[in-house]
């Protein structure tokens, strides 16, 4: 199967509530909370395309969109 690449990592900022599991999932260290405690991708360009932040979301805040 094809390396998926990133398109859009989307997070719902309305509906994220800085639990940090997104965080704690990403295996490359995508992801950081703001000064506002929302997730946000820091290191997009790291993204391997795994979806563990969209699977693990209690909230369903954040979608990945590959190219
Ligand atoms: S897992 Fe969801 S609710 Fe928790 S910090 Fe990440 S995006 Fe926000
Ligand atoms: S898809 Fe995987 S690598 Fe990309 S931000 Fe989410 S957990 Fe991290």
């Amino acid at each position: 199967m094809a390396k998926q690449k990133l398109k859009e990592l989307v997070i719902n900022r309305d509906w994220c509530k800085g639990c940090k599991i997104c965080i704690h999932f990403c295996p490359e260290n995508v992801l950081e909370l703001d000064d506002k405690d929302k997730a946000i991708p820091v290191r997009p360009e790291d993204c391997i395309c795994c979806r563990l932040c969209e699977y693990r979301c209690p909230d369903l805040a954040i979608e990945i969109f590959t190219e």
